[in-house]
């Protein structure tokens, strides 16, 4: 059980890097990206004022399980400012969240919406908008870095990757170099310190609106990550 000051000190470390996160600007495609999309912005949202910065992570400090996403779309968390937050994405992620008992409602809106994760961390392989969303190696190494941190940070017991290219990152992360860790939709590893990856295909709006991931292969997921969590 962790005590209160300790909490207290993580939640300032967190809070200081996300502010470091969000006035990032160290790659400069995704940088005048980001800024441009927020600024034509999409003709539903013109009335939005969009976030146009890194996407930081957020959630549960003390989660046991984080989650590790590709990077925001450009007019879901790059113009809401939080991870899955206004798109179709988010859309089908928190619905599960919230009935697996990771997130306190389905809904996912805006950063004022009410919305709590319980025992959950969400964050990214890349904190800012790409074009076509496909952020480039450069760009995903550069931010590398945040992801590195936040993992010393709140020592997760399981990592859940959402899609390949966050897969490949945690492996590099963690120098994973066995051939046998291959990605695969629900296979699990566990790393020499004890921590576990679980893989997900990502819930885009393409594998959800193909059937490539379904409620019910999500849904398994999550139950699955709980009980690795829970694994002594
Ligand atoms: S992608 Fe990451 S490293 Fe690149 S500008 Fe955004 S926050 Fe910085």
């Amino acid at each position: 059980m962790m005590s209160g000051t300790i909490l207290e000190t993580m939640k300032t470390v967190l809070e200081k890097l996300n502010n470091e996160i969000i006035a990032c600007r160290k790659c400069p495609r995704l940088v005048a990206w980001r800024e441009e999309v927020a600024h034509v912005k999409r003709k539903a949202y013109r009335d939005h004022e969009y976030w146009g910065k890194p996407v930081p992570g957020f959630g549960d400090p003390k989660a046991r399980v984080l989650v590790v996403g590709l990077a925001p779309g450009a007019h879901g968390s790059n113009r809401t400012g939080r991870q899955f937050t206004g798109d179709a994405s988010g859309d089908f992620l928190y619905p599960a969240l919230y009935k697996a008992g990771f997130a306190n409602q389905p809904r996912a809106e805006s950063r004022s919406d009410g919305l709590i994760l319980k025992d959950m961390y969400i964050t990214a392989s890349g904190r800012c908008a790409p074009p076509d969303n496909k952020p480039s190696t450069g760009e995903l190494n550069n931010c590398q870095p945040y992801l590195e941190r936040e993992l010393v940070l709140i020592e997760p017991k399981v990592i859940v990757c959402l899609g390949r290219i966050a897969f490949d990152r945690i492996l590099r992360i963690y120098s994973v170099r066995n051939s046998k860790y291959k990605f695969a939709h629900g296979a699990s590893y566990r790393l020499e310190m004890g921590r576990w990856i679980l893989c997900s295909y990502h819930p885009s709006q393409q594998n959800t609106s193909t059937k490539k991931l379904t409620v019910e292969m999500f849904d398994a997921i999550w139950a699955q990550a709980r009980e690795l969590a829970d694994r002594k």
